[in-house]
């Protein structure tokens, strides 16, 4: 998608603080990050929102949530505790239209 920020980190035209990449997926740290760690984690494949996945791509999910729980080891908060969330559409606070989880940890989470 052409002027979809998220693809624009994909294609590196727009820079991020990278913290993993393969084939299908990327993460990267969140510009306004909520807690001392705040990720990002997007399918490189443009999908708006998670309505737009269509059912016989939904497989994207479960991955997204392998890549998930490596970083959540790597940024140490496995044991510690974590939250992962999807923001849908404007009545969900969603700001970007590219599917991304937050992945926010490192401090107590209230609420
Ligand atoms: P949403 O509300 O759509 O779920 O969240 C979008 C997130 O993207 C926000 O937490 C915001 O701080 C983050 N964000 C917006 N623009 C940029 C950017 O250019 N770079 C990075 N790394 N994060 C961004
Ligand atoms: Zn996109």
């Amino acid at each position: 998608m052409e002027d979809c920020l998220f693809c624009k980190i994909v294609k590196g035209i727009i820079p991020a603080d990278k913290v993993y990449e393969d084939e299908n997926f990327l993460a990267f740290k969140d510009i306004n990050p909520k807690a001392p760690v705040h990720l990002l984690i997007i399918p490189k494949k443009h999908y708006a929102t998670i309505n737009d996945i269509p059912d016989t791509e939904m497989e994207i999910i479960a991955e997204i949530h392998r890549v998930i729980k490596k970083l959540a080891q790597d940024f140490a908060v496995a044991e510690s505790g974590y939250r992962i969330l999807a923001n849908v559409n404007r009545e969900g606070g969603q700001v970007v239209y590219h599917v991304h989880y937050h992945l926010i940890g490192g401090r107590l989470l209230r609420g």
